[in-house]
């Protein structure tokens, strides 16, 4: 078998490790770490920095094409390996997601309407700022993720004290938009343009990281699920994208859909259809840089899933780590546990995911409520909670 190359050995490419190998590829993961997630399960681990020359030359000998797992590896990186193999996605499209400007500016351009938002590099863009983006979140331009490098304001003040909080460098100003809920969709695009997406993904995020995804057919309104497939073809077909992306949106109170920002790689919004649908996003990955057919993946059940953070190993204020009820959560009807292999927890780490299917939403919601409450996750409303 050919042997495909990620840059990048955090869980998304253990994942993307996992569905490569199925297919019969062998793999090879480039990372800085000796002890990475992806890197531990692949067949070759380049261990190097993202720039160094002789791990990308090393990168793209083992490999016949690459993608990437990681938001920010340096898209000249990406650039410097397109010279040797096919690299999907590419580099220009992977700076374009890159930036919170560049990326507002090709939403606009492919007529998917976004916050209303401003560019603060300087003092006199600061002074400029309209006050209809008050109150408003300032957010790295570059960088961030999570909820990282991100400050609500509600004054002018406070706006100046943010930036130079966020160490004057560019951000963007957007206005807090009134959400009802918050969804994403996840595309697939082939070098022959042709296209595979997952269903609307609900999504619930606490202190600006997600912590729940739901996928059923009634978790959105039907018409707002079809507009944010149609414009995250759009927006895919714009970049001349290949690979998998996935693009997330807001649901405003008054119905209207906005978009955010997009992930140029598999989203942890997708990872239930490892489970719950007969295509998952990271075999999209591998058809997708493997120049196999991209087929419409079918949801077979309903699916809820919970993000694990690495507080649920400190439970009750507990100072060392202690390993959750795993026995008791595998016990549950349709628990799918997903552990990533990271030896040390950290409040707010991304550890692992939990989906539960079953027959109908209810089921599975009843289910999820058992996890939340045996793990010590603060349960949710289901569509009534808002982002
Ligand atoms: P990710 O880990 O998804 O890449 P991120 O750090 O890039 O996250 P955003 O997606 O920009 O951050 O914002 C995180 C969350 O903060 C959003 O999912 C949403 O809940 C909230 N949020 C961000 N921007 C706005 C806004 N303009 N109005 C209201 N809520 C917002
Ligand atoms: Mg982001
Ligand atoms: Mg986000």
């Amino acid at each position: 078998g050919a042997t495909l190359g990620v840059m990048g050995g955090g869980q998304l490419g253990r994942m993307f490790v996992h569905a490569a190998q199925r297919l019969g590829y062998f793999t090879a993961v480039l990372d800085p770490d000796a002890d990475s997630p992806a890197g531990r399960v692949s067949h070759h681990h380049v261990r190097s920095a993202y720039l160094d020359e002789a791990g990308l030359a090393e990168l793209a000998r083992l490999s016949a094409a690459v993608t990437t797992e990681f938001e920010n590896v340096p898209a000249q990186a990406l650039g410097r390996l397109a010279a040797l193999r096919p690299v999907a996605p590419g580099a220009e499209a992977v700076a374009i997601a890159q930036d919170r400007a560049r990326e507002k500016a090709h939403f606009t351009r492919c007529g998917v309407p976004c916050a209303p938002h401003a560019m603060i590099e300087d003092e006199a863009q600061l002074a400029a700022v309209p006050d209809a983006l008050l109150p408003g979140v300032l957010k790295t331009a570059r960088l961030g993720y999570d909820g990282k490098g991100q400050v609500r304001v509600a004054t002018r003040a406070e706006l100046a004290a943010a930036w130079e909080g966020l160490q004057r460098v560019p951000c963007v100003l957007e206005q807090l938009l009134p959400l009802a809920a918050e969804c994403s969709v996840v595309v697939a695009r082939g070098a022959d343009g042709r296209m595979a997406h997952l269903p609307v993904q609900r999504n619930l995020h606490r202190a600006g990281i997600l912590a729940v995804t739901e996928v059923h057919p009634g978790n959105l309104p039907a018409d707002r699920g079809r507009q944010a497939i149609e414009a995250t073809q759009a927006i895919a077909d714009g970049l001349g994208y290949v690979g998998v992306l996935c693009v997330e949106f807001f649901v405003l109170q008054d119905g209207s859909l906005v978009v955010n920002e997009m992930a140029p790689r598999p989203h942890n919004s997708g990872h239930w259809s490892l489970d719950a649908a007969d295509a998952s996003q990271f075999e999209l990955q591998v058809r997708a840089l493997a120049g196999l057919p991209l087929v419409q993946p079918r949801q077979h059940s309903p699916a809820i899933m919970l993000n694990l953070l690495g507080d649920l190993w400190f439970r009750g204020g507990a100072e060392t780590a202690r390993e959750p009820d795993w026995a008791g959560v595998l016990a549950l009807p349709g628990a799918h546990l997903h552990l990533y292999g990271k030896t040390e927890a950290r409040p707010g780490r991304k550890m692992g995911h939990l989906t539960l299917t079953g027959a109908g939403i209810e089921s599975v919601r009843a289910a999820a409520w058992q996890a939340c409450d045996l793990l010590g996750i603060e349960r949710f409303q289901g569509p009534a909670e808002a982002g």
